[in-house]
């Protein structure tokens, strides 16, 4: 029997929601190692988050709470998972396989001396994991022979857990001796937008190469002020400069599952749908009749954007005065 640790992210005191696939996927890895479920928040100012996590149903959560966690850094927090994983005697340790995820994990695991198993999309044993591979061209089965597993975990393959029954025991655990081994918080250089955050948002409106250059972006822009959603690139459209990087949905950007998808003059290369396949409603909209995307597309636009968009926007314009 080995119990599960599952690290919740939060950014400013707000738990992050990308974090509630990872609890998922802590549920389901109880279930399978006949082990206990608890959720970890750290930070400065989390004791809400904390209360937030009592009521996913796990069986316990630890929060640290010092000014000197304000900021994330790797080096800090990495040695306080260390610490909850051994006094909860944990055989798996997992998080959301965002870039808090991605950078916080590999170090757990070094520390932990622990096998990782990184993008996990399902669950297959304790100890054995389905992950993408190949720029998901194939799906590989591993095994973690440690008797500690790593793991993060990819957002999109796990539903979000819900608010679940009584509130778990939450305890505040002392983070002992921080030390950021000579590394420095200076800055965060976030870039600053009304919009929703990419991977936060119910709405992504995302843009291709077809959208031809930067100024056109203005119309997704438009429409995804028009029903308050995030906007999202392919590769190409990012690698043009039309957008900045940090808007790249995909295997190599990020990974996205919002409840509406709207892919625009996006092709849909499996590296794209490796980062949106997951949402719950996609929408193209795409000139060419054979695009990919239209596989994957609950709904399918078969025209040009410079038609379709002012359309939907007139449409969607209507149903929003309607109901006001
Ligand atoms: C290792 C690796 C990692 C990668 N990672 C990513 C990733 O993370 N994300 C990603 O997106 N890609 C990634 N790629 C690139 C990927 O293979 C594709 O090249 C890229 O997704 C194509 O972007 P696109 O669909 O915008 O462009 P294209 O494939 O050129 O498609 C443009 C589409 O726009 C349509 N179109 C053109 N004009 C109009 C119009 N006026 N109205 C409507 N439709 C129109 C066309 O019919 C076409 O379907 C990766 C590739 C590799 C090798």
């Amino acid at each position: 029997m080995g119990n599960v640790l599952i690290v919740v992210e939060q950014a400013e005191g707000q738990l992050r929601t990308a974090s509630l696939s990872a609890v998922t996927f802590g549920k389901k890895m109880a279930e399978t190692t006949g082990g206990k479920l608890s959720l970890l928040v750290i930070g400065s100012g989390v004791d809400k988050v904390a209360a937030e996590a009592a009521n996913l149903g796990a069986a316990d959560v630890t929060f640290v709470d010092d000014g000197a966690l304000k900021n994330y850094l790797a080096e800090t927090y990495a040695p306080i998972v260390v610490k909850a994983a051994q006094e909860k005697g944990v055989s798996v340790v997992g998080v959301t396989a965002t870039a808090f995820g991605k950078d916080l994990m590999p170090r757990v695991a070094a520390l932990l001396d622990a096998g990782m198993a990184a993008d996990v999309v399902a669950i297959v044993a304790a100890n054995k994991f389905r992950r993408p591979m190949l720029a998901g061209n194939v799906i590989a089965e591993i095994e973690v022979v440690t008797p500690i597993v790593c793991a993060t975990i990819r957002q999109t393959e796990f539903a979000p857990a819900q608010a679940a029954g009584a509130a778990s025991p939450v305890a505040k655990m002392d983070a002992g001796p921080i030390d950021a081994k000579g590394a420095e918080f200076v800055s965060l250089a976030a870039a600053k937008s009304d919009r929703p955050e990419l991977t936060e948002a119910k709405v992504v409106i995302s843009g291709g190469r077809g959208m031809r250059e930067s100024k056109n972006f203005d119309e997704l822009a438009k429409l995804a002020d028009l029903v308050g959603g995030a906007m999202g690139a392919s590769r190409a459209a990012c690698d043009a400069g039309m957008v900045p990087n940090d808007l790249q949905v995909g295997q190599t950007g990020k990974v996205v599952a919002p409840k509406l998808y709207v892919a625009v003059a996006i092709s849909g290369a499996i590296q794209h749908l490796a980062g949106m396949k997951g949402s719950k409603v996609i929408v193209a909209v795409n000139k060419d009749p054979e695009a990919p995307i239209f596989q994957v597309a609950d709904y399918g636009l078969v025209t040009t954007w410079e038609k379709a968009l002012p359309e939907l926007m007139t449409e969607i314009g209507k149903l929003k005065a309607a109901q006001r």
